[in-house]
């Protein structure tokens, strides 16, 4: 699997803590823009080796991929056709943010190759968008959904965030017209505008007991419109769970392209570094187990015990007791799966878990 790393924003959204650089207003053509894709192609013809394992999908992540002219997507596409084997890819998505999505721009995605899109909603009222400085309103953001159907894509994820004032008019609006949900909640990271804000006392979030209950709540209408939750973010209908993310928590090896993209080989991490340096690490015994912890424990499919090394079983199952005890995990077909609510403290049983 490829991951192809887009650093550009709009402008910088309030919450945001993620490596970007807020320099386009327009789809104009930019110098930082062509630097940016020369670069990339300089990348894959260097790497063009490095993934041995058969390509099954591509992510375009950000920023925002959509920011980018049609010109400029088709170059970065045609560059990964000329340097890896694409023809097993069978998920090719791009994250856009609604107000990218005009109906022509959408039909030249199709035509490129991008059969998902993973659209940047976050929320549906104004006041709210507003807060955390997106460029788009409720309404463009239904108008980009309504454009992806029409134009013929059929695998539509939005993301959202909860932990919000107002949850209750995302569900009515979207949820018979997307495949895919990636609710998040909303996290204050230290140094963003935010955090700031919150700080000075001008925003005032609703505290964590109304945030489980928006987390219940949403998975509830969710769940009432086909959607099933498999991973602690994120809900499918059947058979539209992102391969792509699915393959990240089964630990399969992906190549990462782009300023601060990510690569994994199955034994080490690689990362491209925004100042141009590579950073690398190989990943310990310790370090694989308890990855493999971390990721499977925010999954319903949960911690499969035969994925657990043998001299660690005795101490996950002691380890495991108390939380089957307290409702947070059950054990089905010899895995510990983490319950509804349990996948709310999955990192927090992952961490009492880990090995030194
Ligand atoms: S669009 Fe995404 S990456 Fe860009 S600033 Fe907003 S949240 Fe961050």
């Amino acid at each position: 699997m490829i991951y192809v790393h887009v650093p550009f924003c709009h402008r910088k959204c309030t919450y945001c803590a993620f490596y970007s650089k807020p320099v386009l207003e327009t789809r104009g053509v930019s110098p930082a823009v062509e630097r940016y894709v020369d670069s990339l192609l300089a990348e894959m013809e260097q790497r063009k080796g490095e993934q041995a394992h058969p390509i099954k999908t591509v992510y375009f992540g950000g920023g925002t991929p959509s920011i980018l002219p049609l010109e400029q997507l088709a170059r970065i596409v045609e560059g990964l056709r000329r340097c890896f084997d694409l023809t097993q890819v069978g998920e090719m998505t791009l994250e856009a943010n609604p107000e990218d999505l005009t109906p022509a721009y959408l039909s030249d995605l199709l035509r490129l190759g991008f059969n998902r899109l993973s659209i940047g909603v976050q929320s549906l009222d104004d006041a709210v968008l507003r807060l955390l400085n997106r460029r788009h309103t409720a309404r463009q953001a239904l108008d980009a959904v309504q454009n992806a159907r029409a134009a013929g894509f059929g695998n539509i994820s939005v993301d959202f965030i909860y932990g919000l004032p107002d949850i209750s008019t995302f569900y009515f609006q979207l949820s018979t017209l997307v495949t895919h949900v990636s609710a998040y909640a909303l996290t204050v990271e230290p140094g963003t505008a935010l955090a700031v804000q919150v700080e000075q006392g001008r925003v005032t979030l609703p505290d964590e007991d109304e945030v489980v209950r928006q987390y219940h709540a949403l998975r509830r209408m969710l769940s009432e419109s086909g959607f099933r939750q498999y991973e602690v973010s994120n809900y499918a209908l059947p058979g539209y769970e992102s391969k792509h993310n699915s393959r990240y928590w089964n630990r399969t090896p992906y190549l990462g392209l782009g300023p601060g993209a990510h690569s994994f080989d199955g034994r080490g991490r690689r990362w491209n570094n925004p100042d141009g340096t590579v950073g690398e690490e190989l990943l310990s015994a310790a370090d694989a187990y308890n990855e493999l912890l971390m990721t499977s424990l925010r999954t319903v499919r949960g911690l499969p015990v035969a994925a657990v090394p043998e001299s660690q079983r005795e101490r996950l199952h002691r380890g495991m007791q108390p939380y089957v005890e307290c409702g947070w995990i059950t054990v089905k077909h010899d895995a510990y799966c983490p319950t509804a609510e349990g996948l709310l403290h999955a990192d927090g049983m992952a961490a009492s878990l880990f090995i030194t």
